[in-house]
């Protein structure tokens, strides 16, 4: 569990430590080279920042959905709107990007998804905070707007919302 509290940086550049596994162990010659780096899954398509914390002990960015440029492309935004404050948690920001992106804090519970796994192995077991970038559907808004399409539901979780009382998706089956 994260200690919100914290300062120090479990990470692997900071233990000097390696776990083997060639997608984690990248992430310290990445983080190294520039500051942070993302990583991420294009299957099931989601993205999150690495290296925020190690360096400046910034919360760091997931976003779901969307393609892969896309995602990259809000992340870097919310990275660099970082030095001025922004996005705010818990707002809807409709400056970052064409897409209004609503901020969350993600609940730890999905601390332990697969979601996260490659961000927990570089942390050495221990996720620094971890903020989803919810982007609106156009017109239908945001999932859990009033009158919002079912249909669309799938494409991103609300991380907001402790695992066991999100609805069943494919977000929640990840394995
Ligand atoms: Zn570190």
């Amino acid at each position: 569990m994260t200690d919100p509290d914290r300062t120090s940086c479990a990470c692997l550049i900071h233990q000097r430590n390696q776990t083997g596994d060639p997608d984690v162990d990248v992430l310290v010659t990445w983080v190294n080279e520039g500051r942070w780096t993302m990583t991420g899954d294009d299957l099931r398509a989601w993205s999150c920042t690495v290296g925020q914390w190690h360096t400046f002990r910034s919360p760091e960015f997931v976003i779901c959905g969307l393609s892969r440029g896309e995602r990259r492309h809000i992340l870097v935004k919310a990275v660099i709107a970082m030095e001025y404050g922004l996005p705010k948690l818990g707002e809807v920001d409709t400056q970052l990007t064409s897409l209004k992106v609503k901020t969350v804090r993600v609940h730890q519970s999905w601390y332990g998804s697969p979601l996260l796994r490659i961000p927990r192995a570089f942390y050495g077991g221990e996720l620094p905070e971890y903020r989803q970038l919810i982007w609106a559907e156009g017109a239908e808004g945001f999932p859990g707007d009033e009158g919002f399409d079912a249909g669309l539901l799938e494409r991103q979780p609300d991380l907001a919302i402790p695992l066991p009382d999100h609805p069943k998706c494919v977000w929640t089956a990840l394995r």
